[in-house]
């Protein structure tokens, strides 16, 4: 049972097969039993799984119908859930149990979906191999000597370990792309707006979007129905119709022009990510798409450009954990100052701190112009790029990542080798555009991922593209051994 996805789950429930409540409960035991391998959860919720599992149960005996209704998933730790503890990964949240639901749990329980749990990030969902949570390092199932990838990196190892058939997940510069890449899963990250963050603890606000992890196209169709949507609660979600993603899955690939940037494949790509990309681009040839090379001429100034932009955000948006409201509290503060910088100190773990004083140092008055600002320009350039090339093509591929995941460990003495590993995903995210990674082929047992990107509110076209190349690969159905 617990290699069916979201799309069996909903025939299997729809013939009685089996109820929510048999499926939950053989989920529930499959974590208890596997996860202390892999650390992928931080919070187990099982009454209130079978809680919701019943009652998507009665609504199904009651008529009602739904792809998502009895569906067990499980939330990335910083959507908020309300009485249930959510951390974002961080001693910070340890003792913080939400007040409310964020719009997408309380869309997703709406539609009947089962939370299993809350699943481990890296701390405030900063990093790139979900190492830097204060709840420990999640291990990729395919290895267990390597990184899963972040920062949704818990959500990730679940859904490939078979744990789950989906989970939710957001994205900044990368996180749900790269650990999507990293353990042979689907993940989209929308366009900026599609989903509201509303309830999503913040990172970067003009960069986050939350979105869906799961094990194939059809299945992110599935999830993303039920996360997408305008919310007044959110200022920047946009008030656009939602398609039925799933009904545009069958789409002809005739014709589609596929954009090939020329700077992707430089130095800094695994050689053997290049064939595994040039299989890829090969198999949708085979089904009608055309290629074309495109350049993306800024696309070298990103990754500073980020690494200011975030952290500038971040700065200003974890000024709020003080130790005076909710979260962590340091014991017996001298005075004000003292209960500032000892609850800080104390709550955020060293990749945080780190990018709080980058933020506010690129931020302060004497640098805001030479870094803050030249950095938003070159935001600015990165669009334009994409602009340019969206004018000839429909969508453009590319790798997920420059290299497959890494050794836990690997990378820990030197942040900004992480920061480079994130070259091929921050982009749209400065650009706000949609992207999805899906199963490519394997480096060394290792799973690679190969990247699409399409223009504002063009999701169905990447889940499109992407349920084609599925239905002539098999590459997503691979499971690691063990799970
Ligand atoms: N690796 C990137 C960072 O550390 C992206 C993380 C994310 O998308 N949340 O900022």
């Amino acid at each position: 049972m617990h290699q069916l996805t979201l799309a069996e789950i909903a025939r299997g429930l729809a013939d009685k097969k089996f109820s929510s409540e048999e499926l939950t409960k053989v989920l529930l035991a499959r974590i208890t039993q596997l996860d202390p391998q892999l650390n992928s959860f931080i919070s187990l919720t099982e009454e209130l799984a079978l809680e919701q599992a019943k009652a998507a149960d009665a609504r199904r005996a009651n008529g009602e119908s739904g792809a998502l209704l009895g569906a067990p998933i499980a939330h990335k730790d910083l959507f908020c859930t309300q009485g249930i503890r959510t951390s974002c990964g961080s001693k910070m949240l340890d003792n913080f149990k939400a007040p409310y639901d964020a719009t997408v749990v309380s869309k997703l329980a709406a539609a009947g979906t089962v939370t299993l749990g809350k699943t481990n990030m890296d701390e405030f969902a900063m990093g790139s191999a979900n190492e830097s949570s204060w709840y420990g390092a999640v291990k990729n199932p395919w290895n267990l000597e390597h990184v899963p990838g972040g920062s949704s990196g818990g959500s990730a190892a679940a859904v490939a370990a078979r744990l789950l058939p989906a989970a939710t997940a957001t994205d900044t510069g990368g996180s749900i792309r790269q650990p999507a890449a990293f353990t042979n899963l689907t993940g989209l990250k929308p366009t900026y707006g599609r989903v509201s963050r509303w309830g999503m603890i913040a990172y970067a606000s003009s960069l986050d979007q939350g979105g869906p992890l799961a094990r194939t196209a059809e299945d992110c169709a599935i999830l993303l129905q039920g996360m997408a949507g305008f919310d007044p609660n959110d200022s920047t979600s946009i008030d656009e119709p939602v398609p039925d993603y799933a009904a545009g899955l069958n789409g002809s690939l005739q014709g589609l022009r596929i954009g090939v940037p020329k700077e992707y494949f430089g130095a800094g790509l695994d050689p053997r990510i290049a064939d595994l990309i040039q299989n890829s681009i090969k198999e949708l040839q085979k089904l009608g798409a055309v290629i074309k090379e495109i350049s993306l001429p800024n696309m070298q100034h990103a990754i500073p450009a980020y690494y200011v932009i975030a952290p500038a955000e971040a700065s200003s948006n974890l000024s709020r954990f003080d130790g005076v409201r909710f979260g962590h509290r340091c014991e017996d503060p001298k005075n004000l100052e003292d209960l500032y910088k000892r609850s800080r100190g104390e709550g955020f773990g060293a990749e945080v701190q780190r990018r709080i004083m980058v933020g506010a140092y690129a931020l302060s008055a004497g640098y805001y112009d030479a870094y803050y600002l030249k950095a938003q320009k070159i935001r600015r350039l990165v669009k334009n790029d994409f602009m340019a090339a969206f004018n000839e093509v429909d969508i453009i591929l590319g790798p997920t990542t420059p290299n497959p995941a890494w050794k836990l460990g690997a990378k820990n003495s030197d942040p900004v080798a992480a920061y480079l590993e994130d070259v091929y995903t921050i982009t749209a995210n400065l650009a706000g555009l949609p992207g999805l990674s899906m199963p490519a082929g394997f480096v060394d047992g290792l799973p690679v991922g190969v990247q699409l990107l399409a223009p504002y509110f063009q999701e169905g076209r990447l889940l499109n593209v992407a349920h084609q190349y599925q239905l002539h690969t098999d590459w997503h159905t691979r499971t690691p051994t063990g799970f």
